[in-house]
């Protein structure tokens, strides 16, 4: 580098001289995670909390222990998708996540408003911060795999996550109608400068089906998943369909009960990442 000072934290370039784990921040140390999988957006609200759930329900439902982190900040929808409406508990060593039903840890912005609807106005900085927190400041105790519900967009806040917490992987939500090329090649290479795998490819709101005729309609456009992958070298892709009983369960804190088989393909893939053991040795 022409102008290198040395000094990895004025600079984002991923040259060769970079210690990849330069920024990682260690967990709790009452936290032992094998696997840490990020769910990432180009936008919101394209479905990445529940993309980021299903896979937590369906993690649990093989036997596993598993948390999500949600670092949504300003727009925390995970706890309402589980019902959970605890708070979360302090002490003097840390935070305690709150659980869901079926005994998913959880950590989010609701669990430690005084009111879930109080808003958020806070720079990216202090967000980070936040974010960076649920990681060094919670207890998680023993997981096989925590999740995290990313911030969306490949912006400042997202960064810091990339660059502080050591993941196994990512995976990337999209719906047929974003600027689909744009958004994963932008998240792949974010990926790819941090020495991430990218895991899985989701299309959510592929299609819909007549609920009268069981016609599929590709009612934002024809899916373009798989050859997505394919261009990026992604090993697992999920289109998951518009389905108002899916939006009934999240409405309703019953996310649990979803059926989560459209997103196996890509679950197997996080059940074989990396351990952060390894990334981090
Ligand atoms: P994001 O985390 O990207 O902001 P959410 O997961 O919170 O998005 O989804 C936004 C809203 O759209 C939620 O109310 C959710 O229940 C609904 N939704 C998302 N995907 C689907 C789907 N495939 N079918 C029905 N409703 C959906």
């Amino acid at each position: 580098m022409a102008n290198c000072t040395h000094d990895c934290s004025t600079c984002s370039s991923s040259c060769g001289t970079r210690n990849k784990n330069s920024f990682i921040k260690p967990p709790h140390a009452g936290t032992k995670v094998k696997r840490v999988i990020a769910v990432a957006s180009g936008k919101g609200g394209v479905g990445k909390s529940l993309v980021t759930s299903l896979l937590a329900v369906r993690a649990r439902g093989q036997g596993l222990r598993v948390g999500i982190l949600d670092a949504d900040i300003t727009g925390p929808s995970v706890p309402k998708a589980f019902g959970v409406t605890a708070r979360a508990m302090g002490s003097e060593e840390g935070i305690l996540p709150v659980e869901t039903k079926s005994g998913i840890k959880l950590i989010s912005m609701n669990a430690l408003l005084d009111h879930e609807d109080d808003p958020v106005v806070w720079r990216g900085s202090l967000i980070a911060g936040a974010t960076l927190q649920f990681w060094t400041d919670v207890i998680w105790d023993e997981l096989d795999i925590l999740f995290i519900d990313m911030p969306p967009g490949t912006g400042d806040v997202p960064l810091t996550v990339f660059q502080s917490i050591p993941l196994s992987g990512i995976v990337i939500d999209t719906t047929p109608r974003d600027l689909v090329e744009m958004i994963v090649k932008k998240a792949i290479g974010m990926a790819d400068m941090m020495h991430i795998p990218v895991l899985g490819l989701a299309e959510n709101m592929s299609y819909f089906t007549c609920p009268d005729c069981g016609k599929k309609y590709e009612l934002f456009g024809k899916s373009r998943v798989s050859d997505l992958a394919g261009a990026y070298h992604v090993p697992a892709t999920a289109r998951i369909p518009i389905d108002p009983a899916l939006s009934e369960l999240v409405g309703t804190g019953k996310i649990e009960e979803a059926d989560t088989d459209c997103l196996a393909d890509i679950y197997a893939q996080i059940a074989h990442s990396r351990e952060i053991k390894d990334y981090l040795d």
